[in-house]
């Protein structure tokens, strides 16, 4: 009898010591593969944050991104967006608008100038390619997170382009000037693009600019699918067949994004995973998103674009510095060493090379 008892004592123990060995063994190989592989985050609203670090102004959490947390959680780099709340449609907001925006550009290059031995900036695939290899510094990338910025005034999209900006969110949550968005959507707004938003499409194709559909209405998306020569990317959004929320993407919508060579890049925070209560979302909700499209169009559609500082972030996932965790629910749920190279960034390089090419065939074909 006793001997059974030590015999089950033993057992215990050595299934005790292999789990925990086991999540180890998780660990030190999520470690390697973020030291190996490019990691890629598309989408924070941190840029405001870091700009006005004493403002008082702030209706969702705070510093989930810094250059020491990247450093911590194995991110190279993030898409640092800046954000334009919707205002009127008229003249003189578009134009302070616009000054903000560039306003905002400015100022944090100067806050990346001022970290210089802990950051640089990418404006190209090449350069967070080059910067990776260097390894030493987070990298930043600019982008515009609401086309309000544009106006009615096609050169901006070039002036956004040029300040660094490599993507444009086309709308917030509310119809502007390029088209129709997801969340409120206008009986009297343009049913999709409008012809100004089809010339912005265009404009951007020929700069090589991502165009991002998070955010966009239905009709706006498949304008742009049918109009764009590039690949459809969507910065921060989730899946509506798990969470019920028209920012999220139906699984048609997820099809037809694919059947472009499109990236989706999973948002994070609990309105857009579950309806479970903001307490009891982790981890595991946010890696079901990926599963789903996974499952649905291939692991060459999934990335990840967190939204922190803006909304997003979970009770296991509070900041940029737990990405190491996310590959380890990944590891643990079988995805292997090369879909994960591919979620944290080969798919993103991908359409962004992708998006690049087609600027340059554009631009041989006028010549
Ligand atoms: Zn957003």
């Amino acid at each position: 009898m006793k001997k059974i008892a030590l015999i089950l004592a033993a057992q215990f123990l050595f299934v005790g010591a292999w789990a925990q060995n086991s999540d180890e063994a998780l660990m030190k190989k999520a470690e390697k593969i973020h030291r190996k592989y490019l990691t890629i985050d598309t989408h924070n609203d941190t840029a405001m944050y870091l700009n006005h670090p004493d403002s008082e102004d702030w209706s969702v959490s705070k510093g989930q991104v810094s250059f020491p947390l990247m450093k911590k959680g194995g991110l190279d780099a993030a898409f640092f967006a800046i954000f334009l709340d919707q205002g009127p449609l008229r003249d003189s907001s578009r134009d302070s608008v616009y000054q903000y925006a560039m306003e905002e550009i400015r100022l944090f290059k100067e806050y990346v100038a001022k970290h210089s031995d802990e950051a640089a900036i990418a404006y190209s695939p090449k350069d967070l390619r080059k910067l990776k290899k260097e390894g030493k510094k987070s990298i930043v990338v600019f982008a515009l997170e609401n086309g309000y910025g544009v106006g009615q005034d096609l050169a901006k999209v070039d002036s956004f382009y040029n300040a660094g900006c490599r993507y444009i969110t086309l709308c917030h949550n509310y119809t502007n000037d390029i088209c129709d968005a997801s969340r409120y959507e206008n009986p009297n707004g343009h049913g999709g693009l409008s012809e100004f938003g089809e010339q912005v499409v265009k404009r951007m194709n020929e700069l090589g600019m991502l165009i991002d559909v998070s955010h966009a209405s239905t009709s706006t998306l498949y304008d742009i699918i049918k109009l764009s020569k590039a690949p459809i990317f969507a910065s921060h959004s989730s899946v509506r067949a798990i969470k019920d929320h028209p920012r999220n993407l139906t699984d048609q919508e997820i099809k037809d994004i694919a059947a472009t060579g499109g990236v989706i890049q999973i948002a994070t925070g609990r309105w857009c995973l579950t309806n479970v209560p903001k307490s009891e979302t982790k981890i595991v909700h946010l890696a079901d998103h990926i599963d789903h499209i996974k499952n649905l169009v291939g692991p060459e559609h999934i990335g990840l674009g967190t939204d922190f500082d803006g909304g997003g972030g979970m009770v296991d996932f509070q900041d940029c510095s737990k990405m190491k965790d996310l590959t380890v629910e990944l590891l643990r749920r079988g995805y292997t060493e090369k879909e994960l190279e591919m979620f944290w960034g080969g798919n993103f390089m991908r359409v962004w090379e992708q998006t690049i090419k087609v600027a340059q065939e554009m631009a041989k074909e006028k010549k």
